[in-house]
């Protein structure tokens, strides 16, 4: 693995590789690496992929200063995680490359109407401008054929979707699985924040999901059972839905077949996401 430094050598490699006939497989991360992230590099090296993966702690989709303050660091763990893994080449930008003059505002931004202003758009203001700007930053050095996220961000996905064909981005975005922990916790960078009880209490999306998984549902008693069982265990609810899963619309009682619930706590001041597959039965 080598570890390119700066935004000139990072796109040089990137152009070199291009230029042999090779693939370019980004994997856009913020580090604390964990095997959540590592699923993504090991779908981008199956389909034969030169993998690089981007470590940055964006602070553009950040709003909420503490949330940054506390997000974990830990390059020379991830170093090590990310070589295992079998990624080719690792970057991690400096926030003056990626952000000149950071927190000055940054004069371009990229924002995704619709998809980016719900859910977790509505939680967290200016989340998805932050992603889709870095998204698009870190797309333009790489000029990757392949950009690889997990589901674990659903809406994420769809926003990223979105900008990439309202601006004829010449890159496949491939969705990977979610990765859960033995418990069934939804992995993420900020479990680590949480207190045995906090985790407890957070393992209730999966629980619920994993409920609302089996069967088929009419659709308000699917969510009427996804908030009850969160507000059961004690958990703070931002939001539990259940939506057409490529528009996220909310999805009514006409609405059959396959859907995603999409779920959002806070939990020991942590804020939390999960979301699972759920069928609709339609009807009344
Ligand atoms: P992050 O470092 O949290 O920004 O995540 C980087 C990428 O890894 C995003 O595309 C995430 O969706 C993905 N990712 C994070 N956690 C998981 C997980 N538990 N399962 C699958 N993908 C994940």
């Amino acid at each position: 693995m080598i570890e390119l430094g700066d935004l000139g050598s990072w796109r040089e490699y990137a152009d070199a590789t291009r230029a042999g006939g090779r693939v370019v497989g980004l994997v856009p991360t913020m580090g604390a690496l964990h095997e959540g992230h590592v699923s993504l590099v090991r779908a981008a090296r199956e389909r034969g992929d030169v993998v690089l993966l981007t470590i940055f702690v964006n602070p553009r989709q950040f709003n909420d200063a503490a949330d940054l303050a506390h997000y974990p660091r830990d390059l020379e763990r991830d170093r090590e995680i990310a070589e295992r893994a079998g990624v080719d080449a690792l970057v991690v930008p400096t926030l003056e490359e990626m952000w000149p003059g950071y927190p000055h505002p940054v004069a371009t931004t990229v924002h995704v109407a619709g998809l980016g202003d719900i859910f977790e758009g509505v939680g967290r203001p200016g989340h998805f401008d932050g992603v889709a700007s870095v998204v698009a930053k870190l797309c333009h050095v790489t000029g990757p054929s392949r950009a690889y996220f997990g589901e674990k961000d659903f809406q994420q996905v769809a926003v990223i979707r979105q900008m990439v064909s309202d601006l004829a981005m010449p890159v496949d975005v491939v969705a990977c699985a979610l990765v859960r922990d033995a418990d069934g916790l939804a992995l993420s960078s900020r479990n680590v924040r949480l207190s045995p009880s906090g985790r407890e209490r957070a393992l209730s999306m999966s629980r619920v999901l994993a409920e609302v998984s089996r069967g088929a549902w009419r659709v308000n008693e699917a969510r009427e059972r996804l908030r009850g069982a969160l507000r059961d265990a004690g958990c703070e609810v931002a939001y539990a839905d259940v939506v057409e899963p490529s528009t996220l619309r909310g999805a009514d009682e006409r609405d059959e077949g396959e859907a995603r619930a999409l779920l959002a706590i806070t939990v020991d001041g942590v804020r939390l996401i999960d979301n699972g597959p759920i069928t609709l039965r339609g009807g009344h």
